[in-house]
């Protein structure tokens, strides 16, 4: 591998105590990288770097800020296939998911590098004492990102290129299971005419520690976290002590609902994609799946059917759709939700057992008949598990599917655009997927409520998280 230092002030460091930690490919458990592991010396030191790029980087004209963007998406576009191997690498996810995740990474700077110039303010007169009324965002600052293993570029830049368009340097610590990518993408960014200093990257095993430098450094204004609710909200406390902005992506329990009038070839595909999309490893994954009963068999047969067909092996060969887990206790724990929604009575119709051998492989496997007590209906399984309840009454069926302290996201599937329209309305959910098994969209605002998280990241709103309003009132 050959980005495997920390990258601080545009220069490659080993880290200040010479700390280093192995990176595993999850398909044959061998090591593939031995990574620099940040210090909270090095945290200093890439603040330091960051506060010296600020003010250049921010003074650009948006114009000029959106041409650096733009490259950046033209350079990841012709290296995506690089970019999916290294994905692959250290993830595990098949080469289709991968290059899904590395295309839709680049869509964030070139999304971002056309929102860059529409920094749109306000001009107007007050209404009592005439004066005028001027209001303009403004770069918030330096930016800590933190962010997690399932998607080692994505979560990345859905961070860094609005960041940049707002104007603000970041700080970036990769989940300790996938750093590669993200210093990876380092030398494209140079290439790109990002300045020395505007990125810095810190994998780290002193993640605590560095991280809580940085939040209390006053020189940083923004925290961007992007991982569970549980560290989400470590992190609000101590973004409360300077009165951090937050943003946070945090958990879900996503319920997928097809109702009785739905096309239920739509709804099969539709769980396919929302389930099997980065094999279940991601927030937006269908947890909790309600089909209303007269549907229910022909739902689940189809299903059985498509999640059987899938190849499960490593990722690299391209005729694989379900590479391995991205480790070992990511995998007991999927195989622990099963074998409890078993013993609670569920019915197994494919797959559930652990594979003998290396990699951290589970097999695509469908519940039915999962009841209300098993720990998957209350807990993210992020892993190839489609867990079906079934449901008689739409009115109880969407207090089920709010009854979670998650908000991320949710699905519907219904012919009745009237119905569907009614029941998404109803769904406390931040995003909701009518017909349709994906959501996400860089142009799209993508978030939360309740535990989900704050804040919104791509869309006009991604931009908005890294700047802070400035009112001026002025009489002439
Ligand atoms: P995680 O354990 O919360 O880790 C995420 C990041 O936080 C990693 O970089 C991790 O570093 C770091 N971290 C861990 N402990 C920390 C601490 N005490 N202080 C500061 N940083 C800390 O989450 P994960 O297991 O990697 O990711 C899975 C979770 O992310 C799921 O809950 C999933 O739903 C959520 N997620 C949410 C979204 C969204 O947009 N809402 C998207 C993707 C994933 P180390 O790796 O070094 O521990």
């Amino acid at each position: 591998m050959e980005y495997t230092d920390l990258y601080i002030d545009g220069a490659w460091q080993p880290g200040s105590d010479g700390q280093r930690f192995d990176v595993i490919n999850p398909a044959d458990e061998t090591v593939i990288a031995s990574v620099a592991s940040a210090t909270v010396d090095d945290a200093k030191a890439a603040i330091n770097a960051a506060e010296k790029a600020f003010g250049e980087w921010a003074a650009r004209t948006p114009r000029e800020r959106s041409i650096v963007l733009r490259k950046a998406f033209d350079l990841m576009t012709e290296r995506l296939h690089d970019f999916a191997k290294l994905i692959t690498l250290e993830n595990g996810k098949a080469t289709a998911d991968a290059m899904g995740e590395a295309t839709y990474a680049a869509e964030f700077f070139r999304w971002f590098s056309e929102e860059a110039v529409r920094a749109d303010g306000l001009i107007a007169h007050a209404p009592a004492s005439g004066a005028r009324i001027i209001v303009q965002q403004k770069p918030a600052g330096i930016a800590v990102l933190i962010t997690p293993w399932n998607y080692p570029a994505a979560m990345g830049t859905r961070k860094i290129a609005p960041a940049l368009a707002a104007g603000c340097p970041v700080i970036i610590k990769p989940a300790s299971e996938t750093p590669l990518t993200m210093l990876a993408l380092m030398p494209l960014l140079e290439e790109a005419g990002v300045p020395k200093g505007m990125v810095n990257v810190l994998p780290s095993r002193q993640t605590g520690a560095i991280v809580d430098t940085m939040l209390h450094d006053p020189r940083v204004r923004v925290v961007s976290f992007t991982g569970s609710t549980e560290v989400g909200r470590q992190l609000l406390h101590s973004a409360a002590d300077q009165v951090l902005k937050p943003a946070m992506e945090l958990g879900g329990n996503a319920p997928l609902l097809v109702l009785e009038d739905a096309n239920i070839d739509v709804a099969v595909e539709g769980t396919m994609l929302a389930k099997m999309r980065n094999l279940g490893e991601a927030c937006t994954a269908a947890n909790r799946i309600y089909v209303h009963k007269n549907v229910a068999d022909e739902f689940t047969t189809k299903l059985t059917q498509a999640m059987g067909n899938l190849k499960v092996g490593n990722g690299l060969d391209p005729d694989v759709n379900v590479g391995p887990l991205v480790n070992a206790s990511t995998r007991d724990k999927v195989s622990e939700f099963v074998a409890d929604a078993i013993s609670k009575g569920a019915k197994l119709h494919v797959g559930g057992k652990v594979p003998c051998g290396k990699g951290y492989f589970y097999p695509p496997t469908v519940l039915s008949n999962v009841p209300k007590t098993a720990n998957c209906v209350h807990d993210e399984i992020f892993g190839p598990v489609a867990a079906i309840q079934t449901f008689d009454n739409l009115d109880a069926v969407i207090e089920s599917a709010n009854d979670t302290e998650y908000g991320l996201v949710a699905y519907v599937f219904t012919e009745n655009m009237k119905l569907g329209m009614s029941v998404c309305e109803r769904l406390d959910y931040g995003m909701v997927g009518l017909n349709r098994g994906l959501v996400s969209d860089p142009a799209a605002p993508f978030g939360g409520t309740k535990q989900s998280g704050l804040g919104r990241e791509g869309g006009h709103e991604g931009m908005l998280e890294f700047t802070e309003t400035q009112y001026i009132s002025a009489s002439w």
